[in-house]
């Protein structure tokens, strides 16, 4: 669902809402959501931070498994372990504050079936 498509729904009161408006308002907010690699050198993200209630944050971790030492971490080539504001670390972060819920998506497509 686009930006647009979004306001739309979000401008109208519930009850006014089509059954096939509030279906796809429900995927949009609880489907899982697609990390996207690391902005800055395309890598996989790590989460950062989670719980508490709070967005899950995601970022471009400086730290990697030490494939000579299993189990123990080292530091990236070029990575620096207290990279500051500005730096990979936080130029790479980004905050999921959305609730991906899979009892949701089970019963979005189910009413798909029983509707269509
Ligand atoms: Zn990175």
């Amino acid at each position: 669902m686009n930006f647009e498509e979004r306001n739309e729904i979000h401008a109208k009161e519930y009850g006014e809402l089509t059954d096939a408006e509030l279906m796809a308002m429900l995927e949009d907010r609880h489907m899982p959501t697609v990390i996207p690699p690391c902005r800055v050198c395309g890598e996989p993200l790590d989460i950062g931070a989670c719980g508490g209630g709070k967005p899950t944050v995601w970022a471009c971790s400086p730290l990697e498994e030490d494939p000579d030492a299993p189990g123990t971490l080292r530091l990236k080539s070029g990575r620096d372990r207290a990279e500051g504001s500005g730096g990979h670390y936080s130029e790479s972060r980004i905050t999921d504050g959305r609730h991906a819920d899979p009892y949701v998506m089970e019963l979005v497509r189910r009413y798909g079936e029983v509707t269509t």
